[in-house]
């Protein structure tokens, strides 16, 4: 008996061996038997490759069953059940593994991630993340530390988490002048989370940022001080920055270090989103992969703005010689509006204001105008991707769900649409309504329950009360059928948390960075998982080959340390991954 392992078998695809017509009508059959029962005609007497056996095996399908066996054959499930009818269908050849009684659950789906960004910011960027790093004075020490190592003007990038400034002992951001003081011959770039950056002088100077210019040419914004002179404080300036990793260097982050990273934490697939300047990489990565361990869906993204979204989204399919199991384009991104934690986020009321870093009166920043978000949406639908808007701020809500509702009265075709970070920071009753509304023909949301933990009280500092009590409320948006699908966001927040057990942990306690927030939001287990699995499956339009463990989906599980069902919740943070298997194989124990 073979005990989990990482195999090194190579990942063979059930896909590659039947037309995609036929492929098609054989799920269809799949997915409407119990779990527990027969095989579909396909795979009766064909001999399994692997047996697993032994497990408690949450299947998440309609019905939750549970199983303790399942066979696998070609990637595939073939057959769910107890042991003894799975044992029956071995042959000399079959494998057979032991899950030891352990808990197994779907592979999870990071239905909202940035893999790329976050790999090599760890490699390449200083970091002065809270709470290593303190405050303003310990985070300029390491900027000075990396300057003096690094060649002149030589671009330096810094990482604070979001609402830094809620967060440094100073209760604000390094500012341009201590910036030119530690780093006086390099370029520098802090960034407050994805929103909010400081630049220094020199590279104010190469952005081309001098007196009066407040508009970057790919979406960002530059806040001027009342003689026109910039400030350093830059809004929205993910596409105006240069990146810093050389192509040789992004590969190897596609092809290997995101797929370990997120592995280790129980994913199989995620939501990659990708700026198009980095889209050739993954689509040399998609063409010459041997041997994927993550599914990718890949979602693009121009500028902030989407203004240079082309009508025509072509270019950025995966190649035609790619695994369509593990390589696919999902859709485009479109970002809205800043972000909340950043008092960036579009409001309808001010922010409580920082006065170095906001306008006066501020209630954020609108980055894309209505007409644009409207047009992005419209190219997704018409060519049958998914648009993804980033609505962070309570009125950019209302104009992503505007543009949606627009789509879905102007046409009966194709109307999947998301929202990202739906509810995350408020939500009133009028948007609840609007979203529930959606949801038969095609609205999906992206929430990121991590944020739980470390954004609330931010929340309560940079916003009214009455604003900040109406966040996270999961337990809302679940009455109301929207089936919220999780994402780490890595690293929309720089470097966030993958782990999407602290995810659950949150969901399910309530425990916030506030103490804890409204148990009346909290979620059962199955919930909590179902967000990374089957509502995350949902959301990127793949349930039929991912979330859930049933006849013809993909054999992708996830082995836990302890029985997530069994432990109290305030263990659930504590779990760990025993092992992760994708296609059958395990890829990671
Ligand atoms: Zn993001």
């Amino acid at each position: 008996m073979t005990h989990l392992k990482c195999a090194c078998h190579g990942l063979v695809n059930f896909g590659n061996h039947l037309p995609n017509t036929q492929r098609r009508s054989l799920l269809k059959v799949a997915l409407t038997v119990p779990a527990i029962s027969v095989a579909p005609a396909w795979a009766i007497g064909k001999d399994p490759d692997i047996i697993f056996v032994n497990g408690k095996i949450s299947t998440l399908d309609a019905r939750h069953n549970t199983a303790t066996a399942i066979a696998v054959k070609q990637g595939k499930i073939t057959h769910i059940g107890d042991d003894a009818t799975i044992r029956k269908l071995a042959s000399s050849t079959t494998r057979i593994v032991d899950f030891k009684g352990k808990r197994v659950v779907p592979g999870f789906i990071d239905a909202h991630c940035h893999p790329m960004e976050t790999i090599y910011m760890q490699n390449d960027w200083v970091d002065a993340r809270y709470p290593d790093v303190p405050s303003v004075k310990a985070a300029l020490k390491r900027i000075q530390a990396w300057a003096n190592k690094s060649e002149p003007n030589k671009w330096i990038f810094v990482a604070c988490v979001s609402a830094s400034q809620n967060k440094f002992q100073e209760k604000r951001l390094p500012n341009r002048a201590e910036l030119d003081r530690v780093a006086p011959n390099n370029p520098v770039v802090l960034a407050n989370g994805t929103h909010m950056a400081v630049a220094n002088s020199m590279a104010l100077k190469m952005l081309g940022v001098t007196k009066g210019v407040n508009k970057l040419k790919h979406g960002g914004s530059a806040l001027l001080d009342a003689q026109g002179e910039p400030t350093g404080v830059l809004t929205d300036v993910q596409a105006d920055v240069p990146t810093t990793p050389t192509v040789e260097e992004m590969r190897d982050y596609y092809s290997t270090g995101i797929q370990k990273l997120w592995n280790q934490y129980g994913f199989t697939s995620v939501l990659a989103i990708t700026p198009s300047a980095a889209l050739p990489v993954m689509q040399y990565v998609a063409q010459h992969a041997k041997q994927p361990t993550l599914r990718y869906t890949v979602s693009v993204w121009t500028s902030s703005n989407a203004h240079d979204m082309p009508e025509d989204l072509s270019a950025f399919e995966m190649p035609a010689a790619a695994n369509p199991d593990f390589y696919r384009l999902g859709g485009i991104k479109d970002w809205v509006d800043g972000e909340n934690d950043c008092r960036t986020g579009y409001m309808y009321e001010a922010y409580i204001g920082h006065a170095e870093t906001d306008p006066p009166g501020n209630k954020g920043t609108l980055v894309t105008p209505q007409t644009d978000i409207d047009r992005v949406v419209k190219i997704a639908a018409k060519q049958k991707k998914f648009s993804m808007l980033h609505c962070s701020g309570d009125r950019a809500m209302d104009m992503g769900l505007t543009a949606i509702e627009k789509l879905m009265h102007s046409t009966k075709g194709n109307t999947f649409a998301r929202i990202e970070h739906f509810g995350m920071f408020q939500m009133n009753a009028s948007q609840l309504e609007r979203a529930k509304k959606l949801k038969p023909r095609g609205l999906h949301i992206s929430v990121q329950p991590t944020w739980l933990l470390e954004l609330v009280k931010a929340d309560f500092e940079n916003m009214p009360a009455a604003v900040a009590k109406t966040g996270f409320q999961f337990r809302k948006m679940i009455d109301a059928g929207l089936e919220p699908a999780a994402g780490t966001d890595m690293t929309g927040i720089y470097m966030g948390n993958i782990n999407p057990f602290t995810a659950m942990y949150a969901s399910v306690t309530r425990n916030s960075d506030r103490g804890v927030f409204q148990t009346e939001q909290a979620v059962s287990v199955t919930e909590a998982l179902s967000m990374w699995t089957i509502w995350a499956a949902r959301s990127i339009g793949e349930s039929k080959l991912k979330g859930s463990l049933e006849i013809g989906k993909y054999a992708d599980m996830v082995v836990l340390s302890d029985d997530i069902f069994a432990i109290t919740p305030d263990k659930i943070k504590d779990l760990k991954v025993a092992a992760t298997i994708v296609n059958g194989e395990v890829v990671y124990s």
